[in-house]
């Protein structure tokens, strides 16, 4: 038992319960399962809930719950304590509390200069805000505006009322390149607990909704993100950090002789001095990539993905997850994940995958360049939208990039690749920001899948325009998709029915390059003082995995700053 004698202090995880259970019938199946009387049962609290719906007869939800037992007798206890240390679905409460590295509030040396943090999205913010937190007082420059005028310039570009702003967009600005997005808050690579809790903590002390704490695959939503980031900012800037926008950081200051960063200098001209540079542009910072390499940082190529959006009537998933339960209100819209490994002549080592699953969603325009054309996709914390779309991506490898950089060792080959598929798709529906699209009977000819059903109405704004789509994808990632489609059928019936709705191109999945860093202080390779961090530096590829990097890289630069202060 934990350590405060017994009374608490274990986790019970696994215990379903049909759909439509009440909190008294979960109390109830709690004190079955733990064979306890009601009377010694004190409560219990919610760690986390999913949804087991792999037999459509039998949906269960899924709990994990900490349990708090009345006072018992210790012989009682005892036995309760060796019953649950033999059973694998009980344990100790682990304790998964965030530990800062210092005790916060940390105390640089007199003239130690603030630490700059490049780019508001949630890897720089997290960094921003655990460097505030320690009192190290942080700069935090972002190109683009805050998100309410951001929100007004964004929107207006995709309902046809402004015009494209390359430095407010769907990808720049407070909040980063997930502020229009799902807000979807899980990772494919599995968090230290302590980082996660942290993340979800401080959203939900900025507005995000409590439930985040404790749903399986938690989400924000579109509208509540943008609440949500301007409640971190002003947590940063009441401990005494600083948020600057429109503060487009143009190339590093370094010391000529060992290449130390001695500060950034903006776009306007505007030189900080600082000794410590966390660098959390995003993926999509290609003019400073283009600078970086420059000046001789480290940067390799990498591996990533391209595709398109398909959507489908948001009934016909939650149809195919839910069965004859689809539509209950403890469901919400269905999600769905695929991934198919390629078989077909000259498609070998090749995949293709459901990426960034929006249920009850919009698809977006989502370039940050002029003259270019990208799709990602949004949700509203509500998903209610008609359509469900995901990302259907293939992935584009090293050898792919040849053709357009220096060779396949040229950092900045997959940054040229994703500006011709992105320029292509532009011109291919009429230069006006409008998307390529088609219906996936026509797309696959002669080898559609079957089921008809009305055409999807396309959903990106701003606009799209029927084509051909093929024509601004490499062949090989048509083929592969055409492949995957009749395959992912089989799990979701309908999936390539002629009327679903492709819209392209999708190429903005994660960095095409990784700037290197030290795999314990997590400084760039060749220039001490810049710590690259995030999804454009190759080190996360989500809101969460960014916001958990963006928090290691402040704890190494605080302890660099309080170990070797420099001025
Ligand atoms: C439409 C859309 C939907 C998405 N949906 C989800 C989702 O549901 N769940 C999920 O986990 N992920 C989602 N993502 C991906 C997610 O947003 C990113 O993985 C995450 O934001 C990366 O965080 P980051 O802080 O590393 O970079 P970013 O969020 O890209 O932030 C980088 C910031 O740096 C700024 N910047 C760039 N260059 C400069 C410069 N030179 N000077 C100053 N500032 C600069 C940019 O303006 C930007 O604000 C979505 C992305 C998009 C575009």
């Amino acid at each position: 038992m934990g350590e405060e004698g017994g009374q608490q202090g274990w986790r019970l995880s696994g215990l379903r319960l049909p759909l439509d259970h009440s909190e008294a019938d979960l109390g109830a199946a709690l004190c079955r399962r733990l064979r306890l009387a009601p009377e010694q049962l004190r409560g219990w609290s919610l760690v986390k809930r999913s949804v087991d719906a792999r037999r459509h007869d039998q949906i269960r939800l899924v709990y994990s719950l900490d349990v708090q037992l009345a006072e018992l007798a210790p012989a009682l206890l005892k036995t309760l304590s060796r019953r649950w240390a033999a059973d694998p679905q009980l344990q100790p409460i682990p304790d998964d509390r965030y530990r800062f590295p210092l005790a916060p509030p940390a105390r640089p040396q007199a003239g130690t200069q603030r630490p700059v943090v490049v780019g508001a999205g949630p890897c720089g913010y997290f960094a921003a805000l655990l460097l505030a937190q320690m009192g190290l007082r942080p700069i935090l420059l972002e190109r683009g505006k805050a998100v309410r005028q951001r929100t007004a310039d964004t929107f207006g570009f995709w309902r046809g009322l402004r015009p494209f702003d390359p430095d407010s967009n769907a990808q720049f600005g407070e909040g980063g390149a997930g502020t229009f997005s799902d807000g979807k808050l899980y990772s494919q690579v599995s968090e230290p607990l302590p980082y996660q809790r942290k993340v979800l903590e401080e959203l939900v002390a900025a507005g995000a909704h409590p439930d985040i704490l404790t749903l399986h695959h938690p989400h924000i939503g579109t509208f509540k993100l943008a609440t949500v980031v301007r409640g971190l900012r002003h947590r940063i800037e009441a401990l005494g950090g600083t948020v600057r926008f429109e503060s487009r950081v143009e190339r590093l200051l370094l010391d000529p002789l060992d290449r130390r960063v001695r500060g950034v200098q903006l776009a306007d001209g505007e030189v900080i001095a600082a000794a410590r540079v966390i660098l959390a542009p995003g993926h999509s910072a290609r003019d400073l990539f283009a600078t970086l390499q420059q000046q001789g940082v480290q940067l390799e190529a990498k591996p990533f993905a391209m595709g398109v959006r398909i959507e489908h009537p948001q009934a016909l998933i939650d149809q195919a997850r839910w069965g004859a339960a689809a539509g209950h209100p403890r469901l919400g819209a269905a999600e769905y994940k695929l991934v198919h490994h390629c078989r077909g002549a000259g498609l070998d080592g090749r995949s293709v995958w459901s990426f960034c699953m929006c249920p009850g969603g919009l698809v977006v325009g989502a370039t940050s360049e002029v003259g270019m054309v990208v799709t990602n996709g949004m949700s509203q914390h509500s998903r209610n939208e008609r359509n469900a779309n995901s990302g259907l991506v293939v992935n584009i490898n090293l050898d792919d990039l040849a053709p357009y950089g220096d060779g396949p060792a040229d950092p900045l080959a997959g940054v040229a690749f994703q500006r011709h598929w992105e320029a292509r798709a532009f011109a291919l529906a009429g230069g006006d920001y409008a998307a390529p699209s088609q219906c996936v009977g026509a797309f696959l000819g002669d080898g559609a899948a079957g089921g008809g059903g009305p055409a999807v109405i396309a959903s990106y704004q701003p606009g799209v325009v029927d084509c051909a789509i093929s024509a601004c994808l490499p062949d090989f990632v048509s083929a592969a998709l055409r492949e995957a489609l009749p395959v992912f059928a089989r799990s979701i019936p309908g999936y390539a029915a002629a009327g679903a709705r492709l819209t392209a191109v999708e190429t903005r999945t994660s960095s095409p390059l990784r700037i290197p860093r030290n795999s314990t202080t997590l400084e760039s390779g060749n220039t001490p003082g810049l710590y690259p961090a995030g999804e454009g530096a190759g080190y996360a590829g989500g809101i969460l995995s960014a916001a958990i990097d963006g928090i290691k890289v402040a704890e190494q630069v605080a302890l660099a700053l309080m170990n070797q202060p420099m001025g």
